[in-house]
């Protein structure tokens, strides 16, 4: 039973389309208006058990491991386009009936409270250790901005509302972690404000989190906004949105663009298609079902299947979004591993453990000296807030009128003494620079510490017996050949092993288990190790995640259908093989052609493409214009590694069914046993045994081939392959022991067209940027896939984060950046304590650049908002938005600041005479008539100077500053002032447009010369209903 095809025949299945096709009401949709429903901490679990029922139940879209060769014969079970109706009519279904009650009407002038998500019981330190959890699990730092954070509020926010900023951001996180079945909303987010005056703060870092994706991601429904009492302008205009892939990058990325569109209702949500050329979604996630037993462990609605791709979630803690979805959303069945117990010398004996630890070491050591010679990557600095009032959830208020940046600029030429009075120097208060955007204060794993001790030293403490010739200061020489021209980590480890040998005796035994090792580590790059760069082969490291590795029961591939049909249908067409893309690299607003093989064309105004890196190497899919040279160097120079599987089906288990897995040492294929080379065709097959017995609910091993035995299976044939592991297993079990098995299965995914290989590995002469450049978008089109996200390349966790990469630079490109309010900290005092009117402390719409352009305003969450509405009522809009400007004009733009710190204002004054005095002096002892000074040094010269200045000096530029806030404050206030009045004016001219025969139904019946489309008109009289 070796032929993959016979595990085409389709299992039972409850028909996919009667189970998204009933009642609509059945789908997982949670509710979604409760003001304090992630604090009840309700987990939903009716509905994540609906989903699961529904998830484990299909089996109809099956095909082989390399299923080029057999989609063509698959079932679909996916629809054409039927979902984007579904898609519409639940986004109606959960917006309408609110937006049309009086209720709905009343919060059209929202009414925020400050505190609101804040839970009175819980003492502020246990608060803030969740929010500090929360930040965490969401790969942020919880005590410094994001690099990102930073850069857009470096001009805006006071240096010490970094940490208030920070809590918000954190206790927003709070409330998602707690509860990912139900979005949080901006009322939610505005709680997590202590006081009203940082509401505007809570809205940057809401929509600071939704765009980026660490909110409201994954299976989750995000409903609407809050409808708008009437129209806004939208340019936006319902783009197409074409994602190339069905597995985790493009499903993810296709889910999250569905979603987060619905927080902003000023614009249209994109169309988003998603054409894979496969008969399956999941990609490289793939659980082939079993077919030759059924099974009893099982309970119902599972079904026994091998993961003929990605196998493991390697740890959900600290930042692992497949935390969410998996545990926190769908509430899959996880199984965590237990590690290896026992590795299996060539004649069927247990390796003993000692010698397995020593020899472990010893290459942990040879690996250690080998990251000194790796490239270290410099993490941005970015702002902190302070550790101990963010532990204990306390937020620091004062504000001495620094920004982050003058504060940082200050800092940098030495002068912040003189910006700061000693007072609060004194207390510390304030930020520092944060090392790292890591998600912790944790350091990198350093490994140079090591490497400290002489080689000689460090093996004979391992427990080693060095030969008498050997000296203890003897270490190993590896620089010269880490300096020569793409030296490899291979290279390098092997010439480790090789001078260990000069000081001990490296029996075959030893070098059988040390080449374990480096098969290790070649399952975990897809590749020889002489392939992997020496210098980046784990640039991602640090960034790992935490807690037990687990594998899902029933298989891993639930999760991409879960991101495929919850909480509604994606638009996913199988059987679409792309072959050309026609983009636009000059213009994110240009037009874009999709072709599939079948001649199928569709226009897009945007592309993510999504397919492997093997894939893009391959050049299977034409680019016109052909992809730029730098994106194809990039492409070549990554690696693109492969490894394989034999799947072995029993009728009963001869194993240790505790254990998860077993490994196996390989005997050397050439040589006497003592050198490297010999072991390095064969160390990877059949290396390690994954017992798969809690996942599949069979007696099922999963044989492993990595490295150079990888590619060895691509061409050997499936009976080969099965006798020689099952002469292996003989060995070590007994000849009587394993039988012939039920089923087997053995993958070959170089062969298979839609993948080439199985995932992205850092190849010797990659570049350390080579993951960034592959990320990077070419105009209209966009890249997503695990070979794009250099922080977690190779996983199903990387590839669904640039997923959410993706989507969140396609969203920017159709909505443009955040925009921030001139103010993000408002001195406003309601009438009620700390609740907030929303519509008199949001910076309105500010003068749009052309007519045309979208209208962004400032603080868009803030705003009461609408639903997507027809494209009837977007001209509506429009028109009713035209005769408005017509009428009045853009609103006021906000008035410029002038400065109010005394030394900036004396900086800006002296700078010229200073650089001047500074280049000279430059000059003077270089003998060099065209020496210049450097910035800093100028800042550094003026710092002394202003230093120098007494009171009396400094007095006019304390004054002018006065003035200056004065000033500031007064235009500030006429401005805002303008803006009500300009606002008001907005709904007289508008009522005045509409007395003029422009309500709704007239002005379609007008421009229809008479006559009414009726299906258009039931979502004008709904959005008249809620004017
Ligand atoms: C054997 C193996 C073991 C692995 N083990 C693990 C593991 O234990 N843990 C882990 O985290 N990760 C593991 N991975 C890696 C993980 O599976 C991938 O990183 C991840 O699934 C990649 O997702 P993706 O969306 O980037 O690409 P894919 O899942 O490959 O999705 C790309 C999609 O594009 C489609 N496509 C290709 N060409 C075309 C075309 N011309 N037109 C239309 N569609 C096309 C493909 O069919 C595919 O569905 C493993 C991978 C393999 C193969």
């Amino acid at each position: 039973m070796m032929d993959t095809e016979m595990d085409m025949s389709v299992g039972s299945s409850i028909p996919v389309d009667n189970v998204l096709m009933g009642d609509p009401n059945n789908h997982a949709s949670p509710p979604t208006n409760s003001k304090f429903k992630h604090e009840d901490a309700d987990d939903d679990s009716e509905n994540a058990h609906d989903m699961l029922r529904i998830l484990r139940s299909e089996d109809n879209d099956r095909d082989s491991p390399n299923s080029s060769m057999t989609s063509a014969s698959l079932i679909s079970g996916l629809p054409e386009s039927k979902s984007s109706g579904a898609n519409q009519a639940s986004r109606k279904k959960t917006s309408l009936p609110n937006a049309e009650s009086p209720l709905q009407r009343s919060k059209m002038v929202a009414k925020f409270r400050a505190k609101s998500s804040i839970p009175t019981k819980l003492p502020p330190t246990e608060y803030g250790r969740q929010c500090v959890a929360a930040a965490y699990a969401s790969r942020l730092n919880p005590y410094a901005l994001h690099e990102d954070e930073h850069h857009l509020l470096q001009e805006r926010l006071c240096h010490l509302h970094v940490t208030v900023y920070l809590n918000i951001r954190n206790g927003i996180l709070r409330l998602w972690a707690r509860n990912p079945n139900v979005s949080v909303n901006l009322e939610e987010a505005i709680g997590c404000a202590k006081d009203e005056r940082w509401t505007q703060l809570a809205c940057f870092a809401y929509e600071w989190l939704v765009r980026g994706g660490y909110i409201n991601f994954g299976c989750v429904e995000v409903p609407l906004s809050v409808k708008s009492t009437r129209g806004r302008r939208n340019e936006s205009g319902g783009q197409t949105i074409v994602v190339i892939g069905g597995g985790m990058a493009g499903l993810g990325c296709a889910r999250q663009l569905t979603s987060v569109f619905n927080h902003f209702p000023d614009h249209t949500p994109p169309r988003v298609v998603v054409l894979e050329g496969r008969g399956r979604i999941g990609g490289r996630i793939y659980s082939h079902p079993l077919t030759s037993k059924v099974s009893e462990d099982l309970a119902l609605h599972q079904r026994p299947t091998a993961e003929m791709g990605a196998h493991i979630i390697v740890g959900f803690e600290h930042g692992n979004p497949l935390d969410t979805i998996v545990r926190g959303q769908l509430a899959l069945d996880c199984h965590s591993l237990r590690d290896l117990s026992t590795l299996y010398d060539t004649d069927g004996s247990a390796v003993d453990e000692h010698q397995d630890t020593m020899v472990e070491r010893l290459y942990n050591d040879v690996l250690d000296r080998s990251g000194q010679y790796r490239y270290k990557r410099q993490k941005p600095r970015t702002a902190m807030g302070e550790k101990e009032m963010i532990d204990s959830g306390r937020d620091a208020t004062e504000d001495d009128g620094l920004t982050i940046s003058q504060y940082e600029e200050a800092t940098a030429s030495g002068t912040i003494d003189l910006l700061l009075p000693a007072k609060s120097r004194r207390r510390g208060v304030g930020h520092k620079a944060a090392k790292q955007d890591k998600p912790s204060e944790q350091v990198d794993t350093d490994m140079d510490t090591q490497t400290q001790l002489p080689a000689a030293t460090a093996a004979k403490e391992i427990g080693f017996h060095l030969k008498s010739t050997t000296r203890l200061d003897e270490s190993l020489d590896l620089d010269r050949l880490a300096a020569s021209p793409n030296a490899s980590l291979g290279d390098l480890l092997d010439e480790g092993v090789t001078q260990y040998t000069r000081f001990l005796e490296l029996r075959p035994k030893a070098m059988r288990l040390l080449n374990w090792h480096f098969a290790n580590l070649e399952y975990a790059n897809a590749a020889n190790v002489k392939r992997l760069s020496l210098s980046g082969w784990d640039q991602d490291s640090g960034n790992e995640f935490e807690g037990e590795h687990a594998q899902i029961i029933g298989g891993y591939q639930q999760v991409p259908r879960a991101l495929w049909r919850f909480p509604d249908k994606l638009d996913v067409r199988t059987n679409q093989p792309v072959s050309q893309i026609r983009y636009d690299p000059g213009d994110p607003g240009g037009r874009a052609t999709v072709t599939c093989e079948d001649g199928t064309v569709i226009e897009a105004d945007k592309v993510v493409i999504t397919v492997p890196l093997g894939v893009l190497k391959q050049q299977s899919i034409q680019f016109h214009p052909p992809l730029p040279q730098w994106k194809q160097a990039a492409i070549s120079r990554l690696g693109f590694g492969l490894l394989n599987k034999i799947v072995l089906v029993f009728d009963q288990p001869f194993w240790d069914v505790d254990r998860d897995m077993f490994g196996l040492l390989r005997e050397p294929r050439c040589g006497s046993g003592f050198a490297q080379d010999d072991y390095r065709a064969g160390r990877g097959q059949f290396y390690l045994f994954w017992n798969c017995i809690e996942t599949s609910g069979l007696p099922v091993l999963i044989a492993l081939m990595a490295g150079d035995s990888a590619h060895e299976a691509e061409t050997k044939s499936d009976h080969d392959l099965v006798s020689s592991c099952l002469a292996q297993l003989r060995k070590v079990f007994g000849e009587s022991s394993v039988p012939t098995p039920s089923e087997t299965i053995v993958t070959r995914w170089a062969s298979d067209r839609f993948a080439r290989g199985t995932y992205s590995f850092v190849a010797a002469e990659a570049e350390p940027q080579d993951y960034d450049t592959l990320a990077r978008s070419l105009g209209n089109l966009y890249f997503a896939g695990e070979a794009t996200c250099g922080s977690h390349p190779a996983t199903v966790h990387g590839a669904y984060l640039s997923g959410l990469r993706a989507a969140s630079d396609i969203l920017e490109s159709i909505i443009g950046p955040i925009s921030l309010p001139n103010r993000l900290v408002v001195e406003t005092k309601s009438s009620n304590g700390n609740s907030v009117d929303l519509s008199a402390v949001v910076t309105p719409v500010t003068a749009p650049k052309r007519k045309g352009d979208p209208v962004i305003p400032a603080g868009t969450f803030t705003r009461p908002v609408k639903e997507p509405t027809s494209s009837l009522q977007q001209d509506w809009d429009a028109a009713m938005w035209d005769y408005i400007y017509g009428a009045i004009g853009f609103a006021p733009p906000q008035p410029s600041k002038s400065g109010t710190n005394p030394f900036l204002l004396y900086q800006k004054e002296h700078w010229n005479a200073c650089k001047e005095r500074c280049d000279s002096k430059k000059r003077t002892p270089a003998g060099k008539v065209n020496a210049k000074a450097g910035r800093d040094e100028v800042r550094m010269e003026l710092g002394r100077m202003w230093k120098l200045l007494s009171d009396e000096e400094k007095a006019p530029y304390v004054e002018r500053t006065r003035t200056h806030k004065d000033a500031n404050d007064d235009a500030i206030m006429a401005w805002k002032a303008a803006c009500v009045e300009w606002d008001k004016r907005t709904w007289e001219v508008k009522d005045e447009w509409i007395k003029q025969g422009n309500a709704f139904e007239e002005w379609v019946s007008k421009r229809n010369g008479g006559g009414v489309d009726c299906g258009t008109l039931q979502g004008g009289k709904r959005y008249r209903a809620a004017l």
